[in-house]
């Protein structure tokens, strides 16, 4: 190959150097005596090539130099109220670019923050390295947090480096838009519930998912055998012992056939006005066991929900198993399964239809893509659950675009009005008739705009504040000996 050639295809010098050889380059045209803006360059004629490409493509956006970049740095800004508090991360590198990931909603940032140390130096451009690296450090639910958030940054960085769309580097789409299904915020008048999901079909949302549970019978008398022993009304307190950490098998609580009666009422009158034409998914039903999860189950049978999820812990393969057996209406868990081992188990096991891996738990967007085409080549669909910034939702947008069996995305944040303005670089709305576009630009696609982002940061938290405390590892990190 001859040296011009050679130098055509050479890879762009990073941001920094790029400086550098620019200012070197106007001095040595200055002291030519070449004249620049917009006078024609004739003394070009006499330089070397690197120099005249250099100048001539100077104002081409030239990105990074991928084999040499490396990480330098890992930052956090803690996001509240979106509606959920989001630790977002970003990923320095010693060539000017970043990388934007997030922690999974209500976890700690420290989750990555204790990776640092194990990511300093590494090439970002080798995800699945970093990501075997560091998946040691990540557990079931929140604990995978730092682990998934970390991967999504990488994906950000890789894809700014190159230049291509995180979608592209894990295989290209299989769509150009994602569908996304809406949570709703829920009360206990069917009517009016109804009517907040009759305005997310009108706002052009074409997946519904509604929360509906013994949570409704609280006050009731002779719904619910042994509520004397719990607050059934607090599904997620933490403290121990109490009824939101007391999993379902262990809480003894039945439903009577009048407690099945009302629940099965309030579905009916919510399908009455939504219709039966749009999807129509349900969560969050209580801490109870299989019996009652499959006389439940039985008892909806006609409104034709799409999914009942999370009916029991995801852990309880055999469990699942009876219920999906037991009953007709297709059953679904997985937001809080790490790693796509746990989920083998259930699709090997024939335990639930659809499966439903929050990108933020299960392992980030390679990961997460792997146990879509687990899923499908076994016949099961994917949803996804998600809940976070649009950070986590565009890593999540492409992984759904590159996933065959994906089905609908959730969208936690409908109603918080500044939710899109969290970033900048993509087309606003970002949501609109239900779905969002897959954007095309580097990475993630999406920047971070400081000035919202600094609104609504948790209080006493600085603006990717350095963590410097977190850059040396103390610990031998090998599972073996
Ligand atoms: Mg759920």
């Amino acid at each position: 190959m001859n040296k011009y050639l050679q130098n055509l295809l050479k890879v762009p010098k990073a941001v920094t150097s790029e400086t550098n050889n620019r200012r070197d380059f106007l001095q040595k045209a200055s002291l030519g005596g070449l004249a620049l803006g917009g006078i024609p360059l004739g003394g070009f004629i006499d330089k070397p090539i690197e120099e005249t490409l250099e100048y001539s493509t100077q104002k081409v956006n030239k990105f990074s130099n991928p084999s040499d970049l490396k990480i330098t740095d890992l930052r956090v800004v803690e996001i509240v109220n979106a509606p959920m508090p989001c630790p977002v991360i970003r990923i320095d590198t010693n060539q000017g670019i970043y990388g934007l990931g997030e922690v999974r909603d209500h976890a700690s940032p420290k989750y990555a923050l204790f990776l640092k140390s194990r990511i300093l130096g590494e090439n970002p451009c080798n995800v699945d390295r970093i990501f075997k690296k560091i998946k040691q450090f990540g557990g079931h639910s929140r604990q995978a947090g730092g682990v998934c958030g970390v991967e999504m940054a990488l994906w950000d960085l890789a894809g700014k480096a190159y230049n291509v769309p995180a979608y592209q580097l894990v295989g290209g789409k299989f769509r150009d838009r994602v569908r996304l299904y809406c949570d709703t915020t829920g009360s206990d008048d069917p009517v009016e519930y109804a009517k907040r999901m009759k305005a997310r079909v009108d706002q052009g949302f074409t997946f519904l998912k509604m929360d509906f549970g013994i949570q409704m019978l609280k006050d009731e008398d002779n719904m619910v055998i042994n509520k004397g022993m719990y607050d059934i009304g607090q599904q997620w307190s933490r403290e121990y012992g109490s009824y939101g950490s007391t999993a379902h098998p262990f809480t003894r609580i039945q439903i009577t056939d009048e407690g099945i009666e009302k629940i099965v009422d309030y579905v009916r009158q919510v399908r009455d006005i939504v219709g039966y034409e749009i999807p129509l998914a349900a969560d969050h039903f209580g801490h109870f066991d299989t019996n009652e999860a499959i006389r439940l189950g039985n008892a909806l049978e006609p409104y034709r929900l799409a999914y009942l999820e999370d009916l029991v812990p995801w852990q309880y393969t055999d469990k699942w198993k009876q219920i999906t057996h037991a009953i007709n209406t297709p059953t679904l868990t997985g937001e809080d399964i790490f790693l796509k081992e746990e989920f083998i188990k259930l699709i090997d096991a024939r335990a639930i239809d659809m499966i439903h891996p929050d990108l933020a738990s299960s392992g980030g967007i390679l990961e997460t893509k792997k146990i879509g085409d687990y899923a499908e080549e076994n016949g099961i669909p994917m949803m996804m659950h998600f809940a976070g910034t649009p950070v986590s939702m565009m890593a999540n947008v492409h992984c759904a675009a590159a996933t065959q069996n994906f089905i609908a995305l959730e969208h936690h944040s409908v109603d918080i009005p500044w939710w899109e303005d969290l970033v900048v670089g993509i087309d606003k709305p970002i949501v609109q008739d239900g779905h969002i576009t897959v954007p095309d630009r580097p990475g993630l696609g999406i920047e971070l705009n400081e000035d919202v982002v600094k609104e609504h940061m948790k209080k006493g938290t600085k603006y990717f504040a350095p963590t410097d405390e977190w850059n040396t590892i103390d610990s031998a990190d090998r599972l073996w000996s």
